[in-house]
């Protein structure tokens, strides 16, 4: 999609610190990063939010838990948080969907 950010790192037009990339997703380590392991997983496909899942979209969603589970497990993650802000208010600034992988910290729960 025309101007979206997160379009244009999975085409790499914009570049990024990539962690891991195949045809369907892109993990990349978050420019601000909010713990001391925190990166980004997105289906290269441009989908606005968690909101926007469907039928026609869903695969790429497993396919990118599955590769959440490979790449903590790959890292020696054995605790961290996978966040998705849907929409404004729960804190969503770019608009393509994306999963935050957080970890190498406590992590407060609830979240603000
Ligand atoms: P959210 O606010 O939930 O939509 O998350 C967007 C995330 O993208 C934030 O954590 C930003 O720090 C991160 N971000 C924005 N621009 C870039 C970029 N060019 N490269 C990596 N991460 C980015
Ligand atoms: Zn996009």
């Amino acid at each position: 999609m025309e101007d979206c950010l997160f379009c244009k790192i999975a085409s790499g037009e914009i570049p990024s610190n990539k962690l891991w990339e195949d045809d369907d997703l892109l993990a990349f380590y978050d420019i601000d990063p909010q713990a001391p392991v925190h990166f980004l997983v997105i289906p290269k496909q441009h989908i606005t939010s968690c909101g926007e899942i469907d039928g026609s979209n869903n695969a790429v969603i497993a396919k990118a838990f599955e590769l959440i589970s490979k790449l903590t497990k790959e890292n020696g993650i054995e605790s961290f948080r996978v966040v998705s802000n849907c929409g404004e208010d729960a804190g969503q600034s770019v608009p393509h969907l994306h999963f935050h992988v957080l970890a190498g910290r406590s992590l407060a729960w609830p979240p603000g």
